[in-house]
């Protein structure tokens, strides 16, 4: 044991393994960045991974800063401000480990630390607890499973050379919890003396002669790996999320002098600008009051009201945002957004694929679940005189039961 512990604040972070490649999963991303409920794995991992409101350290494998990026967009707003900047992992997860640590090391430190893998996004916050209490009863520790199925060894025939008795078996998870410097300096060590592969942290520390405790797991904490995971855990998902909710939105801004409108968080050459208090993006203000209809939360002018100085020309996309994040904080997800542009000019068709990668970029969600479109009104009413332009929204919600 280190006797001089690394000076700490935080008494407890999270090193978050995401390097990996996921070949096993057999697709083309990585399988930490697959969607399951319509967003990446990883962010679920992270939003579980909130519940123990400690820092977050990620590490990401280089190239992969986009995919990270939007798994941190799409996770929960408990979770984001949790994250510290990610660093890149190495050709190993014992590499990658040992990046996490030190970049935790370089701001200082902690108490204890919970090592855990990106692919499993279901720790639950009784686990993490009993992860934190074991590393400061034990100093190191692991979470394992009872073994159900008979495991036999094998030799290199396949014939079988011993029947290990089961009771002494446990199947272990993450995350693995230790008191910080015991594992840095295990880690370190390991890599002085190019001792490579140990494929979990336990491994490490027993390597470098630690007692490691091992406390009770969880069966629903598994790890995400072959395609069927993914679609079990995916059809779990949504089961989860029953109450199914459709809002509606609509929104009007008139035509004042200017050279550009905001539609759809795009800005569109124009030759009249719309007049609001904000940039007046009608389709966003729709949707964003569709998504609060879905809640039964008030309406746009209730969360941002308009005598408030502070909305003077704000971009549009951070009432959307806002929107997403109470979803998100209930629990929910956003199943689908459906908007309706009604003018005679300008032209949408042309913006319409650019305006639904934006929705979706802001809200953090795939492009499959916006619809854009836009109709005029036949010369008819305030929108047919090109006095203003409407919008109409629905949008679709999942959450929770019982909230
Ligand atoms: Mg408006």
């Amino acid at each position: 044991m280190n006797e001089h512990p690394i000076p700490s604040k935080a008494e407890v972070a999270v090193v978050l393994v995401a390097a990996g490649r996921g070949l096993r999963a057999g697709r083309e991303t990585p399988k930490q960045y697959v969607p399951i409920g319509g967003r990446p794995l990883l962010s679920h991992t992270l939003d579980a991974l909130a519940a123990l409101g400690a820092p977050i350290q990620p590490v990401i494998a280089a190239g992969d800063e986009d995919l990270y990026g939007l798994a941190l967009a799409s996770a929960s707003p408990q979770a984001r401000p949790l994250c510290r900047p990610p660093v890149h992992g190495g050709q190993t997860r014992q590499a990658s480990v040992l990046a996490g640590l030190e970049a935790l090391s370089a701001s200082g430190g902690v108490a204890h630390v919970l090592i855990h893998d990106g692919a499993r996004p279901r720790p639950s916050a009784r686990l993490l607890r009993a992860a934190v209490e074991a590393a400061r009863l034990h100093k190191a520790a692991v979470p394992g499973l009872h073994v159900t199925d008979t495991i036999k060894q094998i030799d290199e025939n396949g014939i079988i050379a011993a029947t290990p008795e089961r009771s002494c078996l446990r199947a272990v998870q993450t995350p693995q919890s230790f008191a910080f410097d015991l594992i840095l300096v295990a880690h370190r060590n390991a890599n002085k003396e190019k001792v490579q592969d140990l494929t979990d942290d336990a491994a490490i520390a027993e390597w470098a002669g630690h007692k490691v405790h091992v406390f009770d797991g969880e069966p629903s904490n598994v790890k995400v790996t072959n395609p069927e995971d993914f679609a079990r855990m995916d059809a779990s998902l949504l089961a989860a999320l029953p109450d199914i909710r459709t809002g509606q939105g609509y929104d009007v801004h008139a035509f004042g002098p200017g050279d550009h409108v905001w539609l759809g968080g795009l800005k569109i050459p124009h030759e009249r600008a719309l007049v609001g208090h904000s940039d007046a993006d009608v389709l966003l203000h729709a949707l964003t009051d569709a998504i609060l209809g879905a809640l039964g939360d008030g309406d746009i002018g209730s969360h941002f009201p308009p005598s408030d100085p502070q909305w003077k020309g704000a971009a549009s996309d951070r009432f959307l945002r806002h929107a997403v994040d109470l979803v998100q904080r209930r629990g929910g997800m956003i199943a689908h957004l459906d908007g309706t542009l009604i003018c005679e000019a300008p032209k949408i068709g042309p913006h319409r694929e650019a305006m639904r990668a934006r929705i979706a970029e802001i809200c953090a969600l795939p492009i499959d679940r916006i619809g854009v479109k836009a109709t005029t009104s036949e010369g008819l009413g305030f929108t047919g005189r090109r006095e203003g332009i409407a919008a109409l929204a629905l949008a679709t919600i999942r959450l929770p039961v019982g909230i």
